[in-house]
């Protein structure tokens, strides 16, 4: 089912704790080796039942017979965020702003390939390239960008455009084809030619309609997302998938989200594989980040009186007059038990990224004991969540210190996860550092119209713990 094959195998589950939880450890041992699937009632009752530590010791077996244990992966790339202006309204994001707001923006060609300048020189290879949806930009705009980037740094790999862009480029481009397939394959021939190599997974938040039609107003459906990756795959692209819960959601979404991408990642593998087609190559889940949200404003569910979240009756099919009224903020361990989850769930997905940017560097580096292979990308700016209150950023050396402290040989990986580069040595960007304190403060970009040409840049607090990796 991978392209890799697994490393090893789980002979002996008896620690792992399954009958102290009330499963068959012949069944969690041939779970752990991909050899039995989890349906959703599985996982639903895993989710809701079985200790952090212990789900997090099945993720963990599950990703050692995957990954083996002695490397765990990064990337170094920069999100570049080319436009805020937006034809949507999320009521998640704090980043949209319309075209004649003060602070609205769209990135120059000369303001990107000044990032891009400061990617390759610390050693990047990618960029991640996600706007808001901006219907003034023409289809020869964005093939002017890509053809431009190529020209100027073909080494770099363009990851750019999730779904709900590409669905707004089909509404604002009016491209010839008889169905949405035939018109995505339009716009995807047109910009693979101008230099697309693939696409993020970003815009799949929670894939159940009854979610998707409160939170995401404007935004596609989970039908139309999951078609744009369809056509991608066919394409022959590699892509990620993403899920960004803790809010109106109840937990049956969440595996209801998983999922659709496990059916639709075998739908990929069995129609396009044999041909050269891409796939799902990682799934990247975290939890909502609220300050500057609509969202984020809704008062927090009390559990006190023992009624249930509104979020988990109308996943389960009931109805509840409080459902999208109030939000389930998800902590560290609801987000470790999700992120182990998808590790169990997700048996035809290579990779689990930790979602440190979110939830802080420890949290990251502990969700590498939690299914998790591959830290994802040093940040050098991000504008989406740091704009709904989240400013945590790592420079090479502390992201891999932070996968050598957890156990790990840290590795540079590039975007179909060949390692670049292992990090076994005296002089690897960790282990050459002698005097850590000056890697203390880091800045976080903002882009911003007031800035001019150059981003604005937001100082991390000196000391802050979340950028002392240890
Ligand atoms: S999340 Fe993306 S699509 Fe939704 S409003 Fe924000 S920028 Fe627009």
């Amino acid at each position: 089912m991978f392209d890799t094959p697994p490393t090893s195998r789980l002979e002996d589950p008896v620690e792992l704790g399954a009958e102290t939880c009330g499963f068959d450890p012949g069944w969690l041992a041939a779970l752990i080796n991909g050899e039995v699937r989890l349906d959703r009632d599985m996982a639903m009752r895993i989710l809701e039942t079985v200790p952090l530590f212990t789900l997090g010791r099945w993720a963990d077996a599950r990703c050692r017979v995957l990954h083996g244990n002695r490397v765990r992966t990064y990337v170094i790339d920069r999100n570049i965020n080319y436009t805020n202006i937006c034809t949507a309204h999320c009521t998640f994001c704090a980043f949209r702003r319309d075209g004649d707001d003060d602070d609205a923006y769209t990135l120059s060609r000369e303001q990107i390939s000044a990032k891009i300048a400061e990617l390759e020189a610390i050693g990047g290879t990618q960029i991640l390239m996600q706007g808001g949806m901006n219907p003034e930009l023409p289809l020869s705009w964005y093939e002017d960008l890509l053809s431009g980037i190529k020209a100027e740094f073909p080494r770099i790999h363009i990851h750019a455009f999730s779904p709900p862009e590409f669905i707004e480029f089909v509404r604002f481009f009016d491209p010839p084809g008889d169905d949405l397939e035939a018109k995505l394959l339009y716009v995807f021939e047109r910009l693979r030619k101008a230099g697309l190599d693939s696409l993020p997974g970003g815009g799949g938040e929670i894939f159940a309609l009854p979610v998707r039609r409160k939170i995401g107003l404007g935004k596609c459906t989970a039908q139309e997302w999951l078609t744009v990756m369809r056509v991608a795959h066919r394409m022959g692209m590699y892509t990620s998938a993403t899920m960004m819960f803790g809010h109106i959601e109840g937990r049956a979404d969440r595996v209801h989200h998983m999922d659709l991408v496990r059916t639709w990642q075998d739908r990929s593998i069995a129609d396009f594989a044999r041909s050269g087609g891409g796939r799902y190559k990682a799934f990247i889940s975290w939890p909502f980040q609220r300050e500057n949200t609509p969202l984020g404003r809704l008062p927090e569910w009390e559990a006190a009186g023992g009624a249930p979240f509104p979020g988990d009756v109308v996943a389960a099919g009931g109805h509840s007059d409080r459902f999208g009224k109030v939000v389930r903020m998800a902590g560290a361990s609801e987000y470790l038990r999700t992120q182990a989850l998808s590790r169990l769930y997700l048996d035809n997905v290579y990779s689990i990224g930790a979602s440190w940017v979110t939830m802080g560097p420890h949290i990251g580096q502990v969700a590498l004991h939690f299914g998790a292979s591959d830290m994802g990308s040093v940040m050098m700016e991000e504008n989406v969540v740091s704009a709904a209150g989240t400013t945590y950023c790592l420079t090479e050396a502390l992201i891999c210190r932070l996968i050598r402290n957890a156990g790990f040989l840290p590795a540079q990986r590039d975007n179909v996860y060949n390692l670049l580069r292992v990090h076994d040595s005296d002089e690897s960007p960790d282990t050459r550092i002698t005097d850590w304190s000056e890697q203390r403060a880091r800045k976080l970009a903002v882009e911003s119209k007031h800035a001019s040409s150059a981003p604005v840049e937001v100082t991390v607090s000196a000391g802050s713990q979340e950028v002392v990796a240890d």
